[in-house]
């Protein structure tokens, strides 16, 4: 079995290239959900919903979430009715919503419900949320603000300067069944490279989560989502001070610390090699943008070959 720490794009793409080189049914994704928010009484999982979309082959391919062949008719005519569309809703996605927040509202935990939706979406795949309990990722601005992710990043463009991240509610969470024994008992675990302050932090925040990352037996190997010291995409540049971290695959690497045995970081970022070996992390150079699933594959297959090198009693 192979585990992997996801947050949303990022990690769709480089688990597309994961799936091609071993079998999905051995692939388990813990999931963040810290971005997930309600709108119009509706659950919204924005990473579940980009893997899942990803992976199904029916995500938006110029915007990289949402789906392709999208309209937004319900969209229009809310705003009709004055509702600020700040959070795009298209028709199709809209459904699965639907059926998440039905089933929610019958008592069916979220690890279930998102079961139902990958089969429904023909996925071998096994995703996690990284718990059902009820967790939010807060943004606390410079200028004093207390903002949910999505207001910050969505409605506010990320325009905030940030002073600091926190998940709310995640003293009293616990990790959705099956997430601690997929790290613990894992082949390897691999943390893709998604955002390392709103997607795998907060994975990690949830209680007993970043235990089990320790604890493993497995090797744990992680992607740097920070290329030539600029983000790929999104916010992670604008995230990564404010846990004190350096915009770099080596800044990156440090902040997760111990908790890494091999780090992969792009061909670009070579000259860090080195400096990131120094710290006992292994640390090897290769293609990491996973614009073409071949490159996604060969990442994937680099990863697993370094997590076999670094197995062994730590
Ligand atoms: P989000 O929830 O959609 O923001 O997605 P993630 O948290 O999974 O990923 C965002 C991070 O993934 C950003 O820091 C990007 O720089 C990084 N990322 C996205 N695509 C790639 C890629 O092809 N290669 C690498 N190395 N990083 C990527
Ligand atoms: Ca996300």
């Amino acid at each position: 079995m192979y585990t992997v720490l996801a947050g949303g794009v990022g990690a769709a793409r480089f688990l597309r290239g994961l799936t091609r080189v071993v079998s999905p049914d051995e692939v388990v994704a813990i999931v963040n959900v810290g971005d997930d928010l309600t709108r119009f009484g509706l659950r919204i999982c924005p990473d579940l919903d980009s893997i899942t979309y990803w992976l199904a082959g029916v995500v938006h391919p110029e915007q990289q979430w949402g789906r392709a062949d999208e309209s937004h008719v319900v969209a229009q005519e809310l705003a009709r009715f004055g509702h600020e569309p700040w959070f795009t809703l298209g028709d199709r996605d809209l459904g699965t919503h639907l059926h998440r927040t039905m089933r929610l509202h019958e008592g069916v935990p979220l690890s279930t419900v998102t079961q139902e939706i990958t089969r429904a979406f023909g996925l071998d795949i096994r995703l996690i949320p990284a718990t059902d309990d009820a967790v939010e990722t807060r943004i606390i601005t410079a200028d004093g603000r207390d903002l949910h992710f999505q207001e910050y990043w969505v409605r506010e463009r990320g325009a905030p300067q940030v002073a600091s991240v926190r998940l709310a509610g995640a003293a009293s969470a616990q990790p959705a069944p099956e997430v601690v024994e997929a790290l613990v008992d894992a082949d390897a675990v691999l943390i893709a490279p998604s955002n390392p302050v709103v997607s795998i932090d907060t994975i990690l925040a949830v209680p007993g989560i970043a235990e089990a990352l320790r604890q493993t037996p497995a090797p744990v190997v992680g992607v740097s989502p920070i290329v030539g010291g600029e983000v790929v995409r999104g916010m992670a540049h604008k995230l990564l001070p404010s846990v004190g971290a350096e915009v770099s695959a080596a800044g990156v690497a440090d902040h997760y610390g111990d908790l890494l045995d091999g780090w992969v970081v792009d061909r670009r970022d070579v000259d860090a090699v080195e400096e990131i070996a120094a710290t006992g992390v292994t640390c090897v150079a290769t293609d990491t943008i996973m614009d073409d699933v071949e490159v996604a594959a060969a990442l994937a297959r680099r990863c697993l070959q370094l997590a076999s090198d670094t197995a062994g009693p730590r």
